[in-house]
């Protein structure tokens, strides 16, 4: 396959740009190496390619959101789930205030609020917060087709610094779209967050979504198919944070970033591709995930709005 050597090029022609800044709210992830860059695609028939840093762990932060939406749709279904969570862009920041003012729902489950919410949600009702983790976890897990793992110091550093989740996760209690301890689920979402996957995990997370729900290398199906139309149409929307518009005209692919430097985009039936590099744009976003995708998505027609 030419894949790799596409792949190997690309990294070479970003490797350069070293403008961004790693994230610094985390003193975690402020240690990273940030001349870490990798890139990978996966097919929906299995095959994986990668070149550069594929198999370096880092933690999936914002794009464990989608995965967590698309469990508690699959757990809870989509009634109590949009009661509580919406489906409006908010073209906002990830760690927005942002409730509906007269409801306290969040607008959508890719911001903080939306996705602490969503945490709470995952696996049955009652499950309490070690179970609601473990759920997580494992759904997680199934997506990647691996065991995965948290990364406790990332974890312990975030929640040192949580004060902001948690202010939210309180004003949600407040509004009663919490209905429980909002320190626990804040906690659970943060574990959630301080998940370990290397970019070869991501690009098969995202080739789940692009193959209708089932894993293509394991076969198992890991949530139902409503479920990642629903995901996948709240990536597009929602997924790029305040550069959602951006990215929906030059990029053309569903897609979610995480502060650790990690990006995933799913095109349906076609592939899930995964990108890292630490150094984040003033969005938030991989500055060369970014041109990766750019470049992807225009060499390879990969824009959702273009006749392939
Ligand atoms: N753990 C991060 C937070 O909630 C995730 C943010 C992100 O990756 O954008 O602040």
């Amino acid at each position: 396959s030419m894949v790799p050597d596409y792949l190997a090029d690309a990294l070479a022609d970003v490797e350069p740009d070293t403008s961004g800044a790693l994230a610094d709210y985390i003193p975690e992830l402020a240690a990273a190496d940030p001349g870490r860059l990798g890139a990978a695609f996966a097919t929906v028939d299995g095959e994986v390619y990668g070149a550069g840093d594929v198999d370096v762990e880092l933690t999936i932060q914002s794009i464990s959101k989608p995965f967590a939406y698309a469990l508690a749709l699959a757990d809870r279904g989509f009634d109590a789930v949009l009661a509580k969570v919406g489906v409006e862009p908010s073209g906002e920041a990830f760690n927005e205030i942002s409730l509906e003012p007269a409801t306290g729902r969040p607008r959508n489950p890719m911001i903080n609020a939306g996705a602490i919410t969503t945490h709470a949600l995952a696996g049955v009702a009652g499950l309490g917060p070690a179970g609601r983790v473990e759920r997580v976890l494992d759904g997680l897990s199934a997506f990647a087709g691996r065991r995965l793992r948290v990364d406790e110091g990332v974890c312990a550093s975030e929640l040192e610094h949580a004060h902001r989740n948690l202010a939210i996760g309180h004003l949600l209690r407040s509004h009663g779209v919490l209905t429980e301890d909002p320190d626990a689920v804040v906690e659970g979402y943060t574990r959630q967050c301080s998940v370990l996957v290397t970019t070869r995990d991501l690009a098969l997370m995202a080739a789940t979504l692009a193959n209708r729900g089932v894993n293509p290398r394991t076969g198992e199906r890991v949530v139902p198919e409503p479920v990642v139309r629903q995901v996948l149409s709240v990536m597009a929307t929602c997924g790029m944070y305040d550069a959602a518009g951006d990215w929906a005209t030059q990029v053309g692919i569903p897609a979610k970033s995480g502060v650790a430097g990690g990006l995933i985009g799913a095109l349906p039936g076609q592939i899930g591709i995964a990108t890292f590099s630490p150094r984040l744009d003033q969005h938030g976003n991989s500055v060369r995930g970014v041109s990766l995708f750019g470049r992807f998505s225009a060499d390879m027609g990969l824009h959702v709005m273009e006749v392939p």
